[in-house]
């Protein structure tokens, strides 16, 4: 079995509301099935090389200023990597950043690195709450997590939302839309922390990076947790 690597974009600005934990439930699912992964920190400054995964955390507008003017150094190799089918994914700050442009409430427009073609605004007021999403993409069809957003995001073209918004607002509280899509880069407004809450997900994250479906696990405690969740508003 091939080994995985992941390279975590900025932890020390981008890994609010538990974003780190998406980490850990990436690294122990691959170490349970004898899958080797090696996770390397990517900080400001830091070249970035070939990975098999990328993730980016959420944060507040100030250290998303900081990370982008620094990711706008590697957009063309994040774009060849994403055309090479390497698997992205952004949590809310970070997922804004993945699209063309976050416009927040104060200061300049913050310029993202295209790899889905979706933008995001500040809206008026913060969607903070429970979601749950429905998908096509992986089995159950649910998704859970926990959103704490004033950008407003829209997508565009070839990208796709990653499901229906059946509780909570999603994107932008209006298309029922959330989350996006573009070949293996993925983003989205869930936090909670997102893949711990969803292992069928993360399994889902680590067959697109193996190249072939992992081995089942005993998810019967994480799918009560999950199923507990599902349109749950409070
Ligand atoms: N600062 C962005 C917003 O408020 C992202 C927040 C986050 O990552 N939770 O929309």
């Amino acid at each position: 079995m091939k080994k995985l690597r992941l390279a975590h974009l900025y932890p020390k600005l981008l890994n609010i509301y538990g974003d780190g934990g998406n980490i850990l439930a990436l690294k122990k699912r691959c170490e349970w099935r004898g899958i080797e992964i090696e996770i390397d920190e990517i900080n400001i400054g830091d070249n970035i090389e070939e990975h098999d995964i990328y993730f980016i955390g959420g944060g507040q507008d100030l250290q998303q200023t900081e990370v982008a003017k620094e990711l706008q150094k590697h957009k063309n190799f994040l774009h060849n990597e994403c055309n090479k089918m390497a698997v992205f994914l952004g949590i809310c700050g970070g997922y804004q950043l993945m699209g063309h442009y976050y416009q927040p409430h104060n200061g300049e427009r913050l310029e993202g690195i295209g790899l889905l073609d979706a933008y995001t605004v500040a809206g008026d007021k913060r969607f903070i709450g429970n979601v749950t999403v429905t998908t096509d993409l992986v089995e159950p069809r649910t998704l859970v997590g926990f959103e704490n957003h004033s950008g407003l995001t829209y997508i565009n073209g070839e990208t796709e939302a990653i499901g229906t918004v059946t509780v909570g607002n999603g994107n932008n509280g209006q298309d029922k839309t959330e989350g996006a899509r573009y070949k293996n880069a993925f983003g989205t407004y869930l936090h909670g922390s997102f893949l711990p809450k969803n292992p069928h997900f993360a399994d889902y994250l680590i067959e697109l990076a193996l190249g072939t479906k992992p081995e089942p696990l005993d998810d019967s405690i994480e799918i009560v947790a999950h199923n507990a969740l599902v349109n749950k508003k409070y």
